[in-house]
């Protein structure tokens, strides 16, 4: 019997399970799925918007995984924390596969990034999926005025939820607190800002499209901006996705007011909320007024000939009481794990985790840690299958060595109170109460008591 510990339960963790019990042949593997919160699937749960129900859905899938008996989900388990070591962890199990995924926020590196006012986009996402690690001040969502710097998916969402209404926000699982402060928000205008072209945004098709179809909003896009890209007029050599999404942006300026894609749900003179889609602008500044943000500054860019910019010497500054940074994420290693810092990953050989260059015998990687934060949910899918028919490769290396019989009570003997699935479970319950209670659906829970309380209320009866 081979006992793998894989350390996170987002998609890469979950998938990693489910390969591993797939792709194993007998005697057999049995998998504990370790998870630094009581509550499993990582970025599907605290990272996907709420008004993304078909994606969150994905959740069923995971929890079919989660529910396989070769394999049982711990929470509440932080690997590093309590002298669980990447070393002790080894000594629990016969291999470790670290799913963890990229916890940290890129920072922009210019002048007043840390005003108030100022947020990483990722923190404002952790608010609103009621992550129980997040700051919950509201955001300063008195600002008429948001900057929102980046064109990827995270500055798409954060947008988004920043342009819908309350009663759009209400069906959804988002937290009482989070939908109080964003049903009462003065925020009018957002503008979305990329340093490159339209051709050359990280969003995707769907998503990009959805900002169109926003009830009470529009989206306004300035033509001098999509002059300067050679793509936007004739997008035929783009990647297939780049030109579907030049062919949106095409819409909106050629339709005016809301654009092509908003006809049926807006009325571009009624709109309540403008989302100010702006191209070729990098940050250079944030300015402020009494320790607050109060607008960014620009420096025009232009295309060079390599697909990126350059700069063009001229500045324009946006007026904005709350800034939004969503310029991507980078990972953060276990303590005790090499760690390539220019990549945020961890090196690795076909998932094998390397130490000096070598391959580290019974640790592995998958998922972001391993790539970098880079493709959509069912990218791990391969990247997971790939980790495991590495481990799989070195399993009868792996399963001579003696491991503990009962890796909870190691886990307990070191201080740590895991929440089994049935914890879980009693959370879920908790949530749909909570919900009841306040005459919506589900509500999540979002501060560490409330879900250690519910987790643990039925469990200990059950015990
Ligand atoms: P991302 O896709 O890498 O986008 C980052 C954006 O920030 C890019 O526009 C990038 O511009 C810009 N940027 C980076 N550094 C900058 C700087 N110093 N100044 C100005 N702009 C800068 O990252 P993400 O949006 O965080 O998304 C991470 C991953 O999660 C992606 O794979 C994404 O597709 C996925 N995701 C998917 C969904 C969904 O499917 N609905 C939702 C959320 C996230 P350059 O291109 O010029 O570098």
């Amino acid at each position: 019997m081979l006992r793998v510990a894989v350390v996170g339960s987002g998609p890469s963790g979950v998938y990693t399970a489910q390969s591993l019990v797939q792709q194993s042949v007998v005697p057999g593997v049995r998998v504990d799925v370790l998870d630094r919160l009581p509550c499993p699937y990582g970025l599907v749960r605290y990272g996907v918007a709420p008004d993304h129900e078909k994606i969150k859905s994905l959740q069923q899938n995971l929890r079919a995984v989660l529910e396989d008996e070769r394999i049982a989900f711990i929470g509440d388990v932080e690997v590093g924390a309590r002298g669980l070591t990447p070393g002790r962890l080894l000594e629990l199990y016969h291999a470790v596969v670290y799913c963890v995924g990229a916890a940290r926020d890129r920072r922009l590196g210019v002048p007043g990034e840390d005003l108030a006012g100022s947020f990483s986009a990722r923190d404002f996402v952790a608010w609103y999926s009621a992550h129980p690690d997040a700051a919950g001040d509201g955001f300063g969502l008195d600002a008429r005025a948001a900057v929102v710097i980046g064109v990827g998916n995270v500055a798409v969402d954060v947008t988004r939820i920043l342009s819908r209404g309350a009663a759009e926000l209400r069906p959804t699982d988002v937290p009482q607190g989070a939908l109080s402060a964003l049903s009462a928000s003065r925020v009018r205008e957002v503008h979305m800002v990329g340093r490159r072209g339209p051709g050359q945004a990280k969003f995707t098709t769907k998503e990009l499209r959805e900002l169109g179809a926003l009830p009470g909003a529009r989206v306004d896009v300035e033509p001098a901006d999509l002059a300067l890209d050679p793509s936007f007029a004739d997008p035929s050599a783009l990647p297939a996705v780049n030109r579907r999404n030049v062919e949106v942006v095409r819409g909106w300026e050629a339709g005016g007011a809301g654009g092509a894609d908003a006809t049926d749900a807006t009325d571009a003179t009624d709109a309540e909320r403008r989302i100010r889609l702006r191209f070729f602008l990098r940050p250079v500044e944030l300015l402020g007024e009494d320790g607050r943000v109060a607008a960014v500054r620009f420096e025009r860019t232009e295309p060079d000939d390599n697909g990126g910019v350059r700069g063009t010497g001229r500045y324009e500054e946006i007026e904005a009481q709350l800034v939004l940074r969503a310029v991507g994420y980078q990972g953060i290693a276990p303590a005790g794990l090499p760690f390539d810092e220019a990549r945020g990953t961890v090196p690795h050989e076909a998932g094998r985790v390397l130490r000096d260059g070598a391959p580290s015998l019974g640790e592995y990687v998958a998922g972001w840690i391993k790539r970098g934060p880079t493709g959509v949910i069912g990218t791990n899918r391969p990247c997971a299958k790939e980790t495991v028919t590495s481990l799989l490769a070195d399993a009868a290396e792996l399963s001579g060595r003696t491991v503990a019989a009962d890796p909870l009570d190691a886990l307990r003997a070191l201080g740590h109170d895991p929440v089994a699935w049935r914890g879980w479970l009693s959370i879920e319950r908790a949530e749909s109460a909570l919900g009841r209670s306040l005459g919506r659906g589900r509500v999540k829970i979002p501060d560490w008591a409330g879900l250690r309380a519910a987790a643990r209320g039925i469990a200990d009866r059950d015990a």
